[in-house]
């Protein structure tokens, strides 16, 4: 006799962006089909015992770069491990490159490799051959595109006028411009006379980007969506000026996302100091003051998702730093660093962390309410947490192909145990029981909704 449910998961604290409660999640195929008290054991070919433990929807990243030491299939695997079951790429065309050939290229490398779900955003790299492409890319279900504001010397950047056009483009297409908000050529002008200077590029890393720059190309973007009437999400806010310039903004009624990362909330300039070329990331870690506002902003809710930005690339403690490239592993660590640091420090409810790290993200890319809730029809994507057991992170015990982790060492108190995407438990234990191309593509939907 075929049961009412294939899985229950039984006595655990479910958590959603409304609060926690005490409930069952009754599974059938691929979706939830009712979240009640007391569900009967005998009813499921299959029962899952949360109990002690919290359910939380399964993380979405909305912030990935799988062109370095992991592809599409290594990052899935380590955010994966890491509670993530819905991850959105970045897309790189580079200068000479076709946007739509390389959207298609992840799409493909996506189906065969992905253990998880997974949508793209285009990144412009090179706007003025490539803004004619975006409308083709709506057809492929592409609706979201990066362009840099800095790495004028990498040639990445995007001038204002091509800023301009694209979210002109863009806002018609009913889209929306994703923005690396710093001011790269003033940078590059700071870094030049300090390098004739001869100083430490280590030391004067922080000094050369100063966080003035940061909210003023946060300033400046804006100012430009609004212009051309296109939403906008900013990447990677890693100032205390930078979210205030957000939070105005939006209080005058404009439509823009904010994003942070946990090695903003967690680590600052003296980590820099003390890892050197490993934690070398742009924009740079910064200082104690931002990190405690960029988590009250999260609380009061000017910023609206904290996603990984896990850019793996192969660094040594003593590479030479100025050479070293930006970047590092964060996917598999982001719950459990940013459940240490926001609700173990009493900075934020596990309500909020979920709004941050899966309703959100869902919400604005247009994946909710398949995505991002644990609710009666809802695709049964789900991470069980176990806030009880302590971890101790290791680079050794991580699923990335680099060999480091900021967070070396770091204990925290909370894990997740157990990652279920659409009915299917695909990691246990700390072992990964899904196989590459299982994860499906999803096309993203830009929703205008305000968090
Ligand atoms: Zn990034």
């Amino acid at each position: 006799m075929t049961k009412r449910f294939d899985i229950v998961i039984q006595g655990g604290q479910l958590v959603t962006g409304n609060g926690i409660r005490k409930a069952d999640i009754g599974i059938k195929g691929e979706q939830i089909i009712t979240v009640e008290s007391n569900l009967r054991r005998e009813e499921a070919d299959g029962v899952i015992d949360a109990s002690g433990k919290y359910v939380f929807p399964g993380i979405i990243d909305v912030h990935t770069h799988p062109v370095y030491e992991d592809d599409l299939g290594g990052l899935a695997l380590s955010a994966a491990h890491g509670g993530t079951t819905t991850v959105i790429h970045f897309a790189y065309a580079k200068p000479g490159m076709k946007l739509i050939d390389t959207i298609k290229k992840f799409k493909d490398e996506g189906a065969q490799k992905s253990y998880v779900d997974f949508g793209i955003h285009g990144a412009l790299f090179d706007p003025a051959s490539q803004i004619e492409e975006i409308p083709k890319a709506f057809d492929l279900g592409v609706t979201s595109f990066k362009m840099f504001m800095t790495y004028a010397k990498l040639k990445w950047m995007t001038d204002d006028y091509h800023l301009t056009w694209a979210m002109d483009v863009i806002g018609q297409c009913g889209g929306l411009t994703m923005v690396h908000g710093e001011d790269g050529l003033v940078t590059d002008y700071l870094e030049d006379r300090s390098l004739k200077k001869k100083e430490d590029q280590k030391v004067v890393f922080l000094k050369t980007r100063p966080d003035d720059l940061e909210a003023d190309a946060i300033y400046r973007a804006i100012a430009i969506s609004a212009v051309m009437d296109c939403p906008l999400y900013i990447v990677h806010i890693s100032t205390a000026k930078g979210a205030e310039v957000v939070k105005q903004k939006r209080s005058e009624g404009l439509l823009v996302y904010g994003e942070t990362c946990p090695q903003y909330l967690s680590l600052t300039d003296a980590d820099l100091q003390r890892l050197g070329p490993l934690a070398k990331i742009g924009p740079p870690l910064r200082t104690d003051m931002d990190r405690f506002a960029l988590w009250k902003s999260i609380q009061q809710g000017h910023i609206d998702v904290i996603a990984s930005d896990h850019a793996a690339k192969d660094k040594k403690p003593n590479d030479p730093f100025f050479e070293a490239p930006f970047g590092s592993p964060q996917a598999e660590t982001m719950l459990t660093i940013c459940y240490d640091e926001g609700v173990n420090r009493g900075r934020i409810h596990p309500s909020k962390l979920v709004q941050v790290l899966a309703e959100n993200p869902a919400k604005i890319f247009g994946l909710y309410p398949k995505k991002g809730i644990l609710d009666k029809g809802s695709d049964a994507d789900l991470v069980i947490f176990d806030p009880s057991e302590t971890v101790t992170i290791q680079a050794q015990t991580q699923h990335s192909r680099v060999l480091y982790s900021v967070y070396e060492g770091r204990k925290c108190l909370g894990k997740p145990v157990l990652t279920m995407q659409r009915g299917k438990v695909i990691v246990e234990n700390g072992e990964m029981k899904a196989k590459p191309g299982e994860g499906r593509f999803l096309p993203t939907k830009i929703t205008k909704v305000k968090c």
